[in-house]
């Protein structure tokens, strides 16, 4: 387990001067990005300028070809692949554009799979899974399948799941993509206010310039590279 104590001053998570090539493409240069508990960070760029690939790198799914990444004072990128899949587990929550939840699962469920996997008993797992469900504004939508929910609830069950085991940091690819603009909005003020609440850090990759806005910081990526907006007033 990476110790909370021996790194106060630097960030939880950091890529730094990451670089990242495909054959004859560079999908990074040199890009940096850091994030801090309870700190939102959103990553904005054109299509094919490098954000997954960024995201990829900073949650140890994709090995940089240069620079580092260090979680709580550990390098993720020098980690083997079993610890990464461990870090990731345990450490690391995700939200992407489309929850996928299993259909025959009441929603409770789906967001209690997680620990379930980890080998907490079902009865424990969906208990643990339901106190989430009023800060997501899911209350009394426990026992509904997946069919039986909107798209803005599913995505609130899939920020359920991802926030179950506690994870340091939440990791959301265009949480929003699927929804319309009202929804997108309301599901975006409750991951943003659970996260930080939680005191985790969330990184976002969004096109949505109304998404990002909600975030504490901006960071921009272009061609490869990042620049960060300053720090906003928020
Ligand atoms: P974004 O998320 O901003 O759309 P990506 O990080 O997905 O950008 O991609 C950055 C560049 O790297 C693009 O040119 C893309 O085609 C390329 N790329 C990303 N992943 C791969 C891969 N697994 N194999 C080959 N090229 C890739």
């Amino acid at each position: 387990m990476p110790s909370q104590t021996t790194h106060t001053q630097a960030p939880l998570l950091s890529g730094t001067d990451l670089t990242k090539g495909y054959g004859r493409t560079t999908a990074l240069r040199h890009a940096s990005l850091a994030v801090d508990r309870g700190e939102s960070v959103a990553v904005m760029g054109p299509s094919g300028s490098g954000k997954s690939t960024l995201l990829y790198c900073l949650s140890g799914v994709v090995i940089p070809d240069g620079g580092e990444v260090l979680f709580d004072g550990v390098r993720v990128d020098e980690l083997p692949e079993a610890r990464r899949t461990d870090l990731r587990r345990s450490d690391f929550g995700f939200v992407f554009q489309f929850p996928g939840l299993l259909p025959e699962l009441p929603a409770a469920e789906n967001a209690a799979l997680p620990l379930m996997l980890e080998g907490v008993g079902r009865r424990d797992a969906v208990a643990r899974a339901r106190e989430l469900f009023p800060t997501l504004g899911l209350e009394g939508l426990e026992r509904r399948r997946p069919g039986e929910l909107s798209g803005g609830e599913a995505q609130r069950v899939g920020i359920a799941r991802a926030l179950v085991l506690e994870p340091a940091v939440v990791f959301a690819d265009e949480p929003t993509g699927s929804l319309d603009t009202r929804t997108g909005d309301e599901v975006m003020s409750l991951l943003v206010s659970t996260v930080r609440d939680r005191r985790a850090a969330l990184v976002l990759v969004t096109h949505d310039e109304r998404v990002a806005e909600r975030c504490d910081r901006i960071v921009h990526v272009v061609d490869g590279r990042t620049v960060t907006e300053p720090r906003t007033a928020r």
